[in-house]
C-alpha cells in the first residue's frame, strides 16, 4: 500500500511540474529569519519553494504554511516543500539538490541563505580553530559548494533550453567589510563569499545564470536577538542613516527583484541592504 501511495505521488509530481508554470527556488535555511522573509516575498509573486532547514523542523512547516497562505493572498498558487540538510555537510548538500530535482524536477533560484553566527564570540586573541573550522562548513564552504552542484544542473538546463535563465543569489552581511574583532570568522567567511560570487557569476555567464550577492545590514532575527539592545542604541544614535532595523522582507523584496530578472546586464554584484551603513560621513 505504501509503495503504491509513494509512486502515485511520484506521479502527481511529475504531472503536476509539466503543468506548473511556477519557477522554482531553493532557499537554505528558510526556517526562520530572513530566509523566512525570502520564502514568504517569492511566494507572494508566485514561486515554488524548497524551505531547507537544519534542526527546527516546525518552524520549517510554518513557513511552508504561510508562504502558500502568502501567494493565495496574492492570488499564486504555489507549491512548497521542505527537506532537511545541514548545508556544512557533503552528503547533505547532494541529498538537498537530488530532492529538488526529484520534486520539483527544475530550480531556477538558488539562494545560499543559511549561516551561523560566530560561536562563542570569542576576541581574535582567543578564537579556536575548531569553532572557526564550524563556522566556515556553514556560511563559506556549504554555498561554495552548492553553487557547484546547482551550477552544474543549471548549465544542464540551458544546455536543454537556451532562453532559460537561473540565477543563484548568496546571502554575505555587512561584517564582510565591517570589522567585529569577535567574529572573526564570521567576517573572514562572509569575506570569502564575496569571492565566491564574483567566481561563479565568471563561470556561468555563458549558460545564462547571474549570481548575485546580497549584503544585509542590521536585520531583525533571531540571530541579533541576543545583541539586540546595543544595537538599538546604536540605531537610535545614528549607525545607519535609515534609523530602523532591517525586516527579514527587505531582503525578501530584493530577492525578488533579482528572481524576476530587473538586473539581467548584471552580475557578480553586490546589492546592499542596510539602511545606508556603508556611507562614509562626517
Ligand atoms: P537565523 O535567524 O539564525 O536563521 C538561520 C537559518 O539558517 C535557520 O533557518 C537555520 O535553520 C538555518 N541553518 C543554520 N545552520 C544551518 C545548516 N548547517 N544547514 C542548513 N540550515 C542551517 O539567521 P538570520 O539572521 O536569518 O541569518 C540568515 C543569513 O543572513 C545568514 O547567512 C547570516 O549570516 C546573514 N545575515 C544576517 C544578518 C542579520 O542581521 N540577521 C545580517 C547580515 C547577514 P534551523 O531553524 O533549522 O536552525
Amino acid at each position: 500500500m505504501g509503495k503504491i501511495r509513494f509512486w502515485m505521488l511520484n506521479v502527481y509530481q511529475v504531472i503536476y511540474s509539466f503543468l506548473s508554470m511556477n519557477q522554482v527556488a531553493l532557499i537554505t535555511g528558510a526556517s526562520r529569519g530572513i530566509g523566512r522573509g525570502v520564502a514568504l516575498e517569492l511566494a507572494a509573486v508566485g514561486w515554488d519553494l524548497v524551505i531547507n532547514y537544519a534542526n527546527n523542523q516546525a518552524a520549517a512547516e510554518d513557513t511552508v504554511k504561510c508562504s502558500i497562505e502568502h501567494a493565495k493572498a496574492e492570488g499564486h498558487e504555489i507549491r512548497a516543500a521542505i527537506c532537511q540538510a545541514d548545508i556544512g555537510q557533503a552528503a547533505d548538500r547532494e541529498r538537498l539538490v537530488s530532492f529538488v530535482r526529484n520534486q520539483f524536477g527544475q530550480l531556477d533560484l538558488l539562494v545560499n541563505n543559511a549561516g551561523i553566527t560566530s560561536i562563542g564570540r570569542s576576541d581574535l586573541l582567543e578564537a579556536s580553530e575548531e569553532n572557526w573550522d564550524a563556522l566556515m562548513a556553514i556560511n563559506l564552504k556549504g554555498p561554495f559548494f552548492l553553487c557547484q552542484l546547482v551550477g552544474s544542473w543549471m548549465v544542464e538546463q540551458n544546455n536543454l533550453n537556451d532562453s532559460w535563465r537561473g540565477k543563484i543569489i548568496n546571502i554575505s552581511s555587512i561584517s564582510s567589510d565591517a570589522v567585529s574583532s569577535n567574529r572573526g570568522d564570521y567576517c573572514v567567511a562572509k569575506a570569502g563569499l564575496r569571492m565566491v560570487t564574483k567566481l561563479f557569476a565568471a563561470r556561468l555567464a555563458d549558460a545564462g545564470i547571474n549570481v548575485y550577492e546580497i549584503c544585509p545590514g542590521i536585520i531583525t532575527s533571531d540571530m541579533t536577538n541576543p545583541v539586540k539592545s546595543k544595537y538599538d542604541k546604536m540605531i537610535n544614535e545614528g549607525l545607519t542613516p535609515i534609523r530602523r532595523w532591517g525586516e527579514p522582507g527587505d531582503v525578501g523584496k530584493a530577492v525578488v527583484a533579482l528572481a524576476q530578472d530587473y538586473f539581467p546586464f548584471t552580475t557578480g554584484d553586490v546589492f546592499n541592504v542596510d539602511g545606508g551603513f556603508t556611507i562614509r560621513r562626517i
